[in-house]
């Protein structure tokens, strides 16, 4: 028997474990093979052929050629580097950026650290699923429109845009389009062209591979101004030596997402639909958010209508459940959720909400401690 605590980790959208495949790959370039993929030495070479691999590996998860993809130090520089890159470079074209009022803080305080470098931002509205139309695209642009910047999947309630829909329209109009797919990659099948993405953002710790690695897909023939200078790697985007380990853990985490991602998502799904109907059969005052529309496969936020989130967050922690109240990020700063305000949520239910994440790691046996617990302390 074991007697230790348990600890059930359903918070995957804040971070997920390294798999053990990705440690593996990503052991020998820490000190055997720990050449500066700019030497052109053998040790050099060494390396430039694991990053160039990796850099394959990334541009097939997304259906994007290898010379379409560089590596970053985070998903949110990913989002810095597009939003910023493209103002910067076409600045003269115009003023005007469109985004969304769900965006995750790496893109809106991005937007909001360019409306004081005198860019006009429009976040546009939602329904109450978390959905933005197209109609309301169309009406936010003007002449001035340079860049739209549409979130993938959310992060605090996995609701997937529309932006097939929406890039259609950016197309026609001949402005650049860029998603943060952050917490769609892996989750979902994700073809940038199909899509209509010209700029898209990926992160490597929330697809099990290490935090501090990220990736941004540009399409060919796309420039923009680099954030960071120096030495000119990655195309003169991105100076800096780069993270071989934690990009040849990315290249591994990428190929096994792409390989596994519907038997990973028929997992999901059967656990958080579990989870969902057992949570209905409780019977308590519940509003799961973003239900009426389609969403990633692991997420489920829920509102506990009459709760007060952060006493729920401790308690569950307390039972070992690790859980998180709106997002990660904002949940320190104790500021409500940009998302679920734009969803229109009353109050009490925005008190109330609660983010669960799954993971390739989260067992039956999880969800229901998980529902057991919370049947003793919502009320
Ligand atoms: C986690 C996350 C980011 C930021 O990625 P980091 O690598 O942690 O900087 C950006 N966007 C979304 C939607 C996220 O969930």
């Amino acid at each position: 028997m074991n007697t230790e605590a348990k600890s059930v980790f359903l918070d995957y959208n804040s971070t997920t474990p390294v798999q053990d495949e990705v440690m593996e790959a990503m052991l020998p370039y820490f000190a055997g093979h720990f050449g500066n993929p700019s030497s052109s030495h053998s040790f050099g070479q060494q390396a430039q052929i694991a990053i160039d691999k990796a850099r394959m590996q990334l541009a097939s998860l997304i259906g994007a050629k290898a010379d379409e993809i560089i590596f970053t130090g985070s998903g949110t520089e990913s989002n810095n580097t597009a939003i910023i890159g493209i103002a910067d470079k076409i600045k003269s074209k115009g003023n005007h950026i469109i985004t969304t009022s769900t965006e995750h803080s790496s893109v809106y305080n991005t937007c909001r650290f360019l409306e004081s470098r005198s860019f006009d931002i429009t976040y546009l509205s939602v329904d109450s699923n978390g959905i933005v139309s197209k109609e309301s695209l169309e009406k936010a642009i003007t002449d001035k429109t340079i860049l739209i910047s549409i979130i993938l999947a959310n992060n605090e309630t996995g609701v997937i845009q529309n932006v097939r829909e929406l890039s259609s329209i950016a197309k026609n109009k001949g402005i650049l389009l860029h998603s943060d797919a952050v917490q769609a990659a892996g989750k979902i099948p994700l073809e940038v062209n199909d899509l209509g993405i010209d700029l898209l953002s990926i992160s490597g710790h929330k697809i099990y591979a290490p935090k501090g690695i990220g990736a941004l897909f540009i399409k060919r023939g796309l420039s923009l101004s680099p954030l960071i200078h120096g030495g000119g790697q990655e195309k003169k985007l991105r100076s800096g030596t780069e993270n071989v380990p934690a990009i040849v853990g990315f290249g591994k985490a990428a190929e096994l997402a792409k390989n596994n991602l519907s038997e990973n998502s028929i997992k999901l799904l059967k656990i958080r639909d579990l989870f969902e109907q057992k949570i209905l059969n409780l019977n308590l005052p519940v509003k799961i958010n973003g239900s009426g529309v389609p969403r990633v496969p692991n997420t489920s936020n829920i509102s506990f209508i009459g709760s007060d989130s952060q006493s729920l967050l401790v308690k569950l922690d307390l039972n070992g459940i690790c859980v998180s109240s709106g997002s990660a990020c904002g949940s320190a700063s104790l500021e409500t959720s940009r998302t679920l305000k734009a969803m229109a949520l009353t109050d009490s239910e925005q008190l109330g909400t609660i983010r669960f994440s799954f993971g390739l790691q989260t067992t039956i046996e999880e969800i229901d401690f998980t529902i057991e617990v919370l049947r003793k302390i919502v009320s």
